[in-house]
């Protein structure tokens, strides 16, 4: 028999073990599309206290322990098994010191000031972990700056497997050291130079995954080209450019046994594009829970936003753009918790605009399907977007995208008579510039469409009909892989 193809995945978030962000939902359902294309797959993450706590009875001790060097002290730490799915081993690095406490990167607000350590033992404690997991991976694939130690630390252990693959889900976090916490990274000299982790005087732990990975992935075409420019690239774009040879734009995909409204849980009703009358159900319901005058705002249209409440976001545009919005007869419900700064500027609107404007700070995945299923139209005006999921759920929900045409929204949603005049089979509106005029237009033509509802009904029909789901990007990711095993 010849043997399976065995990638491994370091994250520092796998759903349903922990998640803050997207990364969680990508790193918990890849493996799953890997494994039903025919790999072996696996993963490996910090063995945070949220996990232990929640999930600690499915995972054992293996016998394997580390004593890693930290700056010249030695930190002590353990390798767990368990089970993602039924034969899907997933890897805990146990390490009380950095990760028995609340909070993944930061708790109430802060950040742990030790990130740099809490990381480089976790990386360090992953290769050491290679030799004792089930299987000697073929490929070890590694996300974001948390992981991006791991490529330069294969390289320096001279390890020929195995290869390794970086994926980029937000180049906006670079993973910075500074000179003092160095020598926490384990590396030579020989490393901390321009061409190698060194960023501006400081240290970056996403450039490290970029420069000495050998390949690189994001998480959209579009993103893929927006990080290798000034505006896109945080200055990491000569970087980007400089390994554009090695460098691929995947989608994500969504994992539709979670984001589906024919099975979905949370929703006042289900529907399926053969019967949608659950749909205005789910907007009656989603109306009546936020509290809006349901006889007044049942006929207009309904735009939610679901998302982090961060600069990234673009959460100020929609809020400059609002009373232009709401004299378009459009309402707005949000959901979405960050910064304080734009937590408040959600809670500001709602009070100037009660009739028009509903919100809920916090997160509630429940809640996030209700959004979803309830509303006409999900804005996603976002300053940069690397992949995006809230408007690939929306189109399978029937909720038309409004999306700046950025990064992955760019890729998703295909623009009202954008490239065919008819419109037929276009999925949402787009707009380009980063201003409350142009969303606003936007809007107008969304508004416009929803007023003629065969029309907007045969938007609607075209997006539930698109297909996200991951195994057609699984298929990529694995052309990857065999190039980089050949
Ligand atoms: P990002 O990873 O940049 O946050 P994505 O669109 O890729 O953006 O993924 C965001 C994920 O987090 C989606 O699954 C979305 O439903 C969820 N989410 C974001 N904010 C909230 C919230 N306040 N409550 C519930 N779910 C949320």
């Amino acid at each position: 028999m010849v043997k399976k193809m065995h990638v491994l995945i370091a994250a520092s978030e796998v759903r349903p073990l922990a998640q803050t962000g997207g990364l969680a939902d990508v790193a918990g359902s890849l493996p799953l599309a890997l494994s039903r294309q025919g790999l072996a797959a696996s993963i490996i993450m910090p063995a945070y206290q949220t996990v232990l706590q929640n999930h600690g009875s499915a995972f054992e001790e293996t016998g394997v322990v580390f004593a890693i060097d930290q700056a010249g002290e030695e930190a002590a730490g353990s390798l767990l098994r368990g089970e993602l799915a039924p034969g899907l081993p997933a890897y805990l690095i146990r390490c009380d010191q950095y990760f028995d406490r609340p909070g993944l990167y930061g708790f109430q607000g802060l950040e742990h000031a030790d990130n740099t350590e809490r990381f480089s033992f976790f990386c360090k404690a992953v290769i050491k972990a290679l030799p004792h997991l089930d299987e000697t991976p073929d490929i070890l694939m590694a996300n974001d700056w948390q992981t991006g130690l791991l490529a330069p630390l294969s390289r320096l252990a001279g390890l020929e497997r195995p290869r390794n693959v970086f994926v980029i889900h937000n180049q906006g976090y670079l993973g910075l050291v500074p000179p003092e916490k160095r020598d926490f990274l384990g590396l030579p000299d020989s490393f901390h130079r321009l061409d190698g982790v060194e960023y501006f005087g400081q240290s970056s732990l996403l450039k490290a995954g970029i420069v000495y990975s050998q390949a690189l992935v994001t998480v959209s075409p579009s993103y893929a080209k927006e990080v290798q420019t000034p505006e896109g690239g945080h200055g990491l774009d000569g970087a980007m450019r400089h390994h554009a040879a090695k460098f691929a734009g995947i989608l994500n995909g969504v994992d539709y046994d979670v984001w589906n409204p024919a099975t979905d849980r949370h929703i006042a009703a289900t529907y399926s594009p053969a019967d949608m009358r659950g749909k205005a159900e789910c907007k009656n319901a989603l109306l009546a829970e936020f509290g809006f005058d349901i006889r007044a705002a049942a006929a207009k249209p309904l735009m939610g936003m679901v998302g982090r409440l961060t600069a990234q976001k673009g959460f100020s545009l929609a809020a400059e753009a609002a009373e232009d919005i709401f004299r378009l007869g459009v309402n707005l419900v949000v959901l979405g918790s960050g910064e304080d700064f734009y937590e408040d500027m959600a809670r500001d609107l709602a009070a100037r605009y009660p009739e028009n404007c509903k919100i809920f700070i916090g997160y509630n995945d429940a809640l996030a399907h209700r959004v979803v299923a309830g509303s006409d139209l999900i804005l996603i005006p976002s300053m940069y977007e690397p992949c995006g999921l809230v408007q690939m759920y929306a189109l399978k929900y029937g909720s038309v995208p409004v999306v700046r045409a950025v990064g992955g929204l760019n890729d998703t949603v295909r623009d009202f008579a954008g490239a065919n005049p008819s419109g037929l089979w276009d999925t949402g509106f787009k707009f380009s510039q980063f201003q409350a005029k142009a969303l606003i237009l936007a809007v107008r033509r969304a508004a416009e469409l929803y007023s003629r509802p065969e029309a907007f009904a045969a938007m609607i029909a075209a997006g539930m009909n698109e297909d996200f789901s991951w195994d057609n990007s699984a298929r990529e990711y694995i052309r990857i892989f065999e190039k980089m095993l050949s």
